[in-house]
């Protein structure tokens, strides 16, 4: 789960990371008003879960509050890599004179953190990472002792910072970490950390990823998921407890384990390739769903407009065929989908599940007897559909 800048920057600010006094806003007026507030120079900056705002357009410096009001209008609405902008936050400029990037994510290959900095912070961190890697420096952190001090020092020389700015840049360097540690996070990101002309270190920018498998115990941060930056298929899929992950493909896979799953996408893509036909999703509705949780899932399949054909590929274990068909049924008379459905059910119950299906007469139902046949039969219906 992925914070925005503000609630970022907000959780940095617990652990002692200095950060500016803005405010967020959603509507221009309110913009005006923390602008006047805050008094001077603001850069008005829009709240999306996406980096690259800079760059895209959604971060602009104002003079006056009626500069930052006019923006806000402009800012507001705006859409930015298919995110829309709903917020904004308000911040006193800074006259910066440095950007650093620093970071922390987990190496799995070293299996550690590791704290990632560089002089050349501010937009062009991903051109540095690219061209110039070298300029990337890197430190592995011990999780049971943490971060030496020694190493903030090798840190700290191979960005070239200036003396003076060692002990700011330590107490920034190790809060991250705390904050990295104790939230569960996956990543977590100050880009840029500034130096101002006045000769300080702020945070100017923060992003912050959460363990999506640490959201239980980590109630506080998951309270500040905002639902509405998320794909609507994506809310429904986590409340219905559905492991959902969009592509790009036409056929819509429903399918009981990861693994199962997997191979499911693995056998359209055989069949479909050549065809430009493949997986429009990864979707696993999970051990021993019911009926509501099959429906719920076809729901979320069918919503992506891409979808040409479904694939119902259960294995049953805990979870029984007759449960799946009747979800199915549910679903297809609640959303009456015009696309094809290939049914492919075995083990638990499978029998019982065919012969629901059988009966209900539902249009559209296609049965195979193989994944084969039904992967076949899923790009079949796909061409047939081109
Ligand atoms: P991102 O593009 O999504 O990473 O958004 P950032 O918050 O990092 O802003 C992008 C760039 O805008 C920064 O690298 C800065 O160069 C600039 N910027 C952001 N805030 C300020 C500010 O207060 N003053 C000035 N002068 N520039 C800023
Ligand atoms: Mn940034």
């Amino acid at each position: 789960m992925n914070l925005h800048e503000y609630q970022s920057k907000a959780h940095f600010a617990l652990y002692g990371i200095p950060i500016p006094q803005g405010k967020v806003a959603s509507t221009p007026e309110e913009v005006f008003q923390i602008a006047q507030e805050l008094g001077g120079k603001v850069v008005v900056k829009s709240q999306v879960l996406v980096g690259g705002r800079g760059k895209a357009g959604g971060i602009k410096l104002a003079k006056s509050p009626e500069e930052a009001r006019d923006l806000a209008q402009e800012i507001l609405g705006m859409d930015i890599k298919g995110h829309e902008v709903h917020k904004v936050l308000v911040d006193p400029a800074a006259n910066i004179a440095k950007e650093i990037y620093l970071g922390i994510t987990n190496d799995r290959g070293a299996a550690k953190p590791v704290l990632m900095a560089s002089s050349e912070g501010g937009v062009e961190i991903e051109e540095v990472n690219r061209t110039n890697p070298e300029a990337i420096i890197r430190e592995h952190i011990d999780p049971f002792m943490g971060l030496y001090s020694y190493q903030l020092v090798q840190v700290a020389l191979g960005i070239d910072l200036p003396r003076e700015h060692w002990r700011a840049f330590s107490k920034i360097a190790q809060g991250l970490y705390q904050c990295f540690i104790e939230s569960d996070a996956v990543l977590a990101e100050i880009n840029p950390l500034v130096i101002t002309e006045e000769g300080e270190l702020i945070a100017l920018d923060g992003k912050m990823s959460i363990d999506d498998n640490a959201l239980a115990r980590q109630k506080k941060l998951a309270a500040q998921r905002d639902t509405d930056a998320e794909p609507e298929a994506e809310t429904m899929a986590r409340e219905a407890g559905i492991s959902y992950v969009k592509l790009d493909g036409q056929i819509g896979c429903m399918v009981n384990g990861a693994g199962l799953a997997m191979t499911t996408m693995d056998m359209t893509q055989l069949y479909g390739k050549e065809f430009g036909i493949g997986p429009a999703n990864f979707l696993d509705i999970g051990g021993g769903a019911k009926a509501e949780q099959v429906s719920a899932a076809l729901r979320i399949i069918l919503s992506d407009p891409n979808v040409k054909s479904v694939l119902l590929n259960i294995f049953g274990g805990i979870t029984r065929g007759d449960e799946v068909a009747r979800g199915v049924i549910e679903a297809y008379k609640e959303v009456q989908p015009d696309v094809p459905m290939i049914v492919r059910l075995q083990g638990t119950n499978a029998e019982e599940g065919r012969a629901i299906l059988d009966s209900a007469q539902i249009p559209n139902v296609i049965t195979a007897a193989t994944l084969t046949e039904a992967a076949q039969k899923a790009v079949d219906a796909v061409k047939g559909a081109m």
